[in-house]
């Protein structure tokens, strides 16, 4: 199960969780995983799009309150689900989980535990298309990696291989 920060202005229209261009980012990475989209499940810390003072709506980061509010349909979402791994995809996403603030810098990468279940944070898909540097994508494949070892999945050398510098 995969974790976002919130409905962007695609999602807000659409009604589904990442179907924007760091949606498509998010696909391809699930399909590099050997999965399909449809056999993943993917939420978000809030369920609406956060309001911007003076416009109808934004993109700003979900506010401490906003997330408490919207977080017991997560963990509502979570009990139904009962994924075997978590990941949590930036930072909001990490801290709406696991309640505190977190650089997701330092964090990425190193396994945490939600209330049992594993959880793997990484960075955001919108941070990959803003740094388009082949370190930082290869930082989020090997939290990929990390994930498929932890579901048990073969990796093929072709998957190990993904952005390594030749
Ligand atoms: N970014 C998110 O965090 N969630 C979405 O659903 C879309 C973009």
């Amino acid at each position: 199960m995969f974790v976002g920060e919130a409905p962007g202005a695609d999602e807000d229209a659409q009604g589904e969780p990442f179907v924007g261009r760091a949606g498509e980012l998010l696909t391809k990475i699930i399909q590099t995983m050997g999965f399909r989209r449809e056999e993943v499940y993917i939420a978000n810390i809030l369920k609406c799009r956060p309001d911007t003072p003076g416009q109808t709506a934004g993109n700003r980061k979900p506010t401490a309150d906003e997330m408490r509010t919207c977080v017991p349909y997560l963990i509502e979402q979570i009990d139904l689900i009962r994924p075997r791994v978590l990941v949590a995809l930036g930072a909001t996403a990490v801290e709406g989980l696991l309640g505190r603030a977190v650089s997701i810098t330092k964090l990425r990468g190193q396994w945490q535990s939600w209330r049992g279940i594993p959880l793997m944070p990484t960075y955001h898909p919108a941070y990959l298309l803003r740094n388009q540097a082949l370190s930082e994508k290869r930082k989020v494949w090997e939290d990929m990696l990390a994930v498929l070892e932890r579901l048990g999945r073969p990796i093929s050398p072709r998957q190990r291989g993904y952005f390594l510098s030749r």
